[in-house]
């Protein structure tokens, strides 16, 4: 007889850990606030221009880990397709992230790549151990493209200075001394054809899966379930008894127009005088379809209130001295709960790394109920 599995988010961490429980014979109940599956990487069309449209900004689906890549594409078809962003500084665009095209605009020079990357080396400012965004940014880069690039966007993006910021959210971009622009370096890039949202209905369609949307699982009664898996915000567990998590929460405001806006899909934001970090045209995602008219979002970022959806953990000193205060509480709690994913475990994750994580915590339950221990109580250590 399987066990009877709560599970509390229709998010990429709840449908692909749920998937796998349900496979293996257990019987799943996906539980969402909202009214539709896949968190924040639901696409929907746009009934208008037909346009697809990331409602929550931006999810571009990259990854090295072979075995994440083979799953999705059992349940959609990847269309190739390269992300490519550009910024705009005081007036002028450039290309993104920092490669040998931006330095050459940004100094007005045509330097090959020795020469570039002695020219930025000579920049740099000799920090031996950054402890911070910024002194990171500016042991690789120097004064001028970190101040041009980085710290104003920065600064709207988390809404504090970039001193206070861990060195590690700069290792997300690249700094390359050849003309390629792809944000990312991973082998392996794509979009689902069809939308995420597609995507997540597709690993949700078992028989061995009930899903509620529109419904909030309520902690309270965790009690009732062989096991819950809680991929909503850790401190909503516990009604948030030890004070709120922070996070940054982002606004949109909606535009069309028809043809091509901009030009590409992202274009960012580098100046801190202009509110928005970036605009995206939702067409360019798609590259396979045409479409007549186009929808866009400007995008600003500002502290998460009550009642806002969360996107970026702000883990800061002080904000995890409070995340290790809930992780002890819910390692006390113990039992039948498991924390899995980017809210779960408060931590700034890219989607293949959600769905890996979802699959090892899958098959980390399976084993701890196969070999009667008690099962993990965070499908990866929070902290
Ligand atoms: N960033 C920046 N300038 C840019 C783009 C990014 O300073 O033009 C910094 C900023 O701090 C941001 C981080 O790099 O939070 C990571 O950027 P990424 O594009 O990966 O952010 P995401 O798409 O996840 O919001």
């Amino acid at each position: 007889m399987g066990l009877r599995i709560a599970v509390a988010g229709a998010g990429l961490s709840g449908a692909v850990a749920g998937r796998e429980l349900a496979e293996a014979g257990h019987r799943v109940v996906v539980y969402d606030p909202r009214p539709h599956v896949a968190g924040n990487c639901h696409t929907e069309r746009d009934d208008a221009t037909g346009v697809m449209v990331h409602r929550y900004g931006p999810h571009i689906f990259h990854t090295d880990d072979e075995g994440v890549w083979d799953y999705l594409r059992r349940f959609a078809t990847f269309r190739p397709y390269r992300h490519s962003v550009r910024t705009t500084v005081r007036g002028r665009v450039y290309s993104m992230p920092l490669n040998l095209l931006t330095i050459n605009q940004f100094f007005g020079r045509a330097m090959r790549p020795s020469e570039a990357r002695a020219f930025v080396a000579a920049r740099a400012e000799p920090i031996e151990n950054p402890a911070n965004f910024e002194e990171q940014a500016l042991s690789l880069v120097g004064r001028e493209l970190y101040e041009a690039f980085f710290k104003g966007y920065t600064e709207k993006q988390w809404g504090c200075a970039p001193t206070d910021l861990p060195a590690t959210i700069l290792a997300r971009l690249p700094l390359r001394f050849n003309y390629d622009d792809n944000y990312f370096f991973h082998r392996f890039q794509g979009m689902p054809e069809a939308g995420y949202t597609a995507l997540v209905e597709r690993i949700l369609d078992h028989p061995g899966i009930d899903v509620h949307l529109g419904t909030a699982f309520v902690p309270d009664r965790a009690g009732d379930w062989d096991h819950v898996l809680w991929t909503g915000p850790l401190d909503a567990f516990f009604g948030h008894a030890l004070g709120p998590l922070p996070y940054r929460t982002l606004d949109f405001e909606e535009f069309r127009d028809t043809g091509d806006w901009q030009g590409c899909a992202v274009m960012n934001e580098a100046d801190p005088d202009v509110p928005h970090t970036r605009t995206t045209e939702h067409k360019h995602f798609a590259p396979w379809e045409s479409h007549e008219g186009t929808v866009l979002f400007r995008e600003r970022s500002r502290a998460c209130g009550a009642g806002d959806i969360p996107y970026y953990p702000i883990r800061l000193a002080r904000e995890k001295a409070l995340l290790a205060e809930y992780v002890s509480l819910a390692e006390e709690a113990g039992g039948n709960v498991t924390f899995l994913g980017r809210l779960g475990t408060y931590r700034y994750l890219d989607m293949d790394r959600t769905v890996r994580e979802a699959l090892d915590a899958a098959a980390a339950l399976l084993a701890a109920w196969g070999a009667r221990r008690s099962p993990p109580v965070f499908g990866c250590p929070p902290l």
